[in-house]
């Protein structure tokens, strides 16, 4: 596949640019470290064994101390405002930097609490990218009005690419509005699964990687708008959209 350097690359944020495992982590540990400042006592093994059996691990901690549920909620509030120690991984980092040099603009696109997600984008030091956060926009995916605001802002773009993991949302709506979308496949460490593999074809990715480092063997960087790639055509529509011929192309 040939996409143009005039294109825009957007990005879903938990579960594609990281690892929401390592946000879990991380607020647990905030919290642990909480309760052993104002409650002197150390939870983290109560966190531990709540997470094997799958249980709230809030609660669970609630219980432990004897503690009224009501405190869960503010503890919720301090893992959701927490500022998280995230890091991307070298396959991530190196498609970033790739990409950035050569397209138009890199964006993310994520649904989530405004003050959460930019805490996570900061620590992993892509607060200078272009961020659409649900909560900011007043709407989730699959809803249109954040693709559309990305396809308006960048109107002279060959095309527009979204790279995402959850098939029940994150793909409907750029496939509806001719943009190419990836799917990175979940190596069995996801919070969430990837979705319901039942859904229509319309739902899928146009094309799955299994981590980053495939990107660099699916994607040639062109100067130009390749008009037929490999076994999957693009029709070139218009100078801001693409259309996939075959789309859900499996790797
Ligand atoms: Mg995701």
């Amino acid at each position: 596949m040939s996409i143009s350097k005039n294109s825009v690359w957007v990005f879903d944020l938990d579960d594609t640019l990281y690892k929401e495992r390592d946000y879990q982590i991380s607020g647990y540990d905030f919290i642990a470290s909480l309760i052993k400042q104002i409650y002197q006592q150390d939870v983290n093994p109560i966190i531990k064994q709540a997470i094997k059996d799958k249980k709230d691990v809030l609660q669970s901690i609630c219980n432990y101390l004897n503690l009224p549920l009501s405190v869960k909620d503010s503890l919720l509030w301090q893992y959701r405002n927490h500022i998280p120690k995230l890091m991307l991984d070298d396959e991530t980092k190196n498609t970033l930097f790739h990409i950035k040099k050569n397209s138009l603009a890199i964006a993310i696109l994520t649904d989530g609490r405004s003050v959460s997600q930019r805490a996570k984008i900061a620590s992993l030091g892509l607060s200078h990218y272009d961020i659409y956060i649900s909560e900011e926009w007043g709407k989730d995916k699959p809803d249109d009005k954040r693709f559309l605001a990305i396809m308006d802002k960048y109107h002279s773009a060959d095309s527009f690419i979204y790279i995402g993991d959850n098939i029940n949302k994150d793909f409907i709506t750029p496939n509806k509005l001719g943009w190419i979308t990836i799917g990175l496949k979940d190596d069995g460490s996801n919070v969430h699964n990837q979705g319901d593999q039942n859904l229509a074809i319309e739902y899928m990715p146009q094309h799955w990687i299994n981590n980053f480092n495939e990107y660099i063997k699916l994607v040639n960087i062109s100067d130009n708008v390749i008009i037929g790639a490999g076994s999957t055509v693009i029709h070139s529509i218009s100078s801001s959209q693409t259309v996939i011929g075959s789309p859900a192309k499996q790797m």
